[in-house]
This record gives structure tokens, sequence and C-alpha cells, in this order.
């Protein structure tokens, strides 16, 4: 640790954090919110556990990655979610993003193809009193079809193409945003709204994520 570290103390830390989502476009005050709230630390553990407050992606088990906060920030602000809004997530992860949009939505379902990511997750919801936040193992390619239709999905793996099975499980109105592209390349963040007569896609902006895998995980 380097004097400068010591001197470093969680409000400030906090305060740093805040700053680059706010450098890197995260505008909308419920979202920055929601994110002051909730501490990233307690999704990273281990080795990475000191760089929870940097903004960027770091490993957690089963070879996956929690996002960059800034990229869960411009994520949230892109889905929009209301108060009374249902939301499915895939791609539970750290939790962390679930945690972030719990606050900002009547209940998310999060769904992750690893058991022991879900369990994890499950545990720090429950920790933390997260009560709107259900956690479950699926292969959520192919969506929540008990808990359909949903006002809000976010996917947080990338697929080649918006999943069909996502696309039908959207309210008309409601949003999608998913990240798009080859998997082993830069993506593009997307953002799918239903109307009446179909789908409107955005274009948002490029992101790297982990790909979107069919089928239940190992562990
Ligand atoms: N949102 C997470 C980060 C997700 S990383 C967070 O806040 O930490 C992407 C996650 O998607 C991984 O945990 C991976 O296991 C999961 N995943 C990939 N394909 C999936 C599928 N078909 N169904 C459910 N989860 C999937």
């Amino acid at each position: 640790m380097t004097p400068e570290d010591e001197q470093d103390s969680p409000a400030e830390r906090k305060m740093r954090f805040m700053y680059q989502l706010r450098s890197r476009g995260v505008t909308d005050p419920r979202v920055l919110n929601s994110m002051e709230l909730i501490d990233r630390g307690l999704f990273v553990r281990g080795q990475f556990a000191d760089r929870a407050y940097e903004d960027t992606p770091l490993p957690i088990p089963c070879g996956q990655t929690i996002s960059q906060p800034s990229v869960v920030g411009l994520m949230t602000q892109a889905l929009n979610p209301g108060p009374r809004d249902t939301v499915l997530e895939v791609g539970t992860g750290s939790g962390y993003q679930a945690a972030v949009l719990s606050g900002l939505c009547r209940r998310v379902y999060t769904v992750d193809r690893h058991r022991r990511l879900v369990q994890e997750a499950e545990a720090i919801f429950a920790e933390m009193g997260f009560s709107n936040i259900t956690a479950q193992i699926a292969d959520g390619s192919r969506g929540l079809p008990d808990q359909a239709p949903f006002d809000r999905i976010l996917v947080t793996a990338a697929a080649e193409d918006p999943p069909g099975s996502l696309l039908a499980q959207l309210k008309i109105g409601g949003i999608m945003v998913v990240p798009v592209g080859q998997s082993d390349a830069v993506q593009t963040l997307i953002r799918v709204t239903r109307s009446e007569t179909g789908f409107d896609y955005d274009e948002l902006r490029q992101v790297r994520f982990v790909p979107l895998v069919e089928g239940l995980g190992q562990t």
C-alpha cells in the first residue's frame, strides 16, 4: 500500500467512483442514486476485492466477469425501468446489476446458467435484504416463460442476435437492452423497443461481454 492509498477513505473512494460514472455518461439521477447506495465491494471477492471501486470489469467465479460499473450504469439508464416494472435480467453473474435494478423497479427476476453464481448472489441478496429479487438457475436464452411477459429485459451476456424467445417475452411498450455480436469480438449494445406493430432497434455503443451460452453450466 502506498501512503496515498492509506489516505483514501471509503467516502473518498465512493466519491471517485461516482465521479467516474458521471464522466462516462451515466447521468440519470435515479441510476446514480441506486449505484451510490449499492456497495460493489460486496460482489467482488478474493484477490480483486480491493479493486471493486475502479471502473473496470473484474473476474468472478465460473470464468465469468462482473461488468464495468459505467457500463452497468449506461445499460440501466438505457433500460429506463419504472417503479412498477417487472424486469428480467439474463446473466446474474455476481448479482451486482440485479442489486442496482432492485431499487428502481417492482421486481427483478435474474437467471444464470451457473448454479454457484446464483447461490452466491442469492446469499448476498438475503443478507442485504433485497427482497424483490428472485434468482434462478436457468438457460436465460429461453427467457423465463413462467413469469413472462416482462416490462424490461436486460441481457448481460452477448448474443449473436437478440434471442427470439426473449423478444416474445417483452410486453408491448417494453424495452430490452442486449449486447449483440460475435462472442470474441467487440459487440454493439442495442436497445429494442416493442411497439404495437413490431420492434424498433437503436444502437447505443460498443461493449465487450462474455457470450450467452445455451444450456446449463456444469457448476
Ligand atoms: N450481470 C452480471 C455480469 C454478468 S457476466 C453482474 O452484474 O455481475 C454474464 C453472465 O451471463 C455469466 O454469469 C454467465 O454465466 C451468464 N450466462 C451466459 N449465458 C447464459 C444463459 N444462456 N443463461 C443464463 N445465464 C447465462
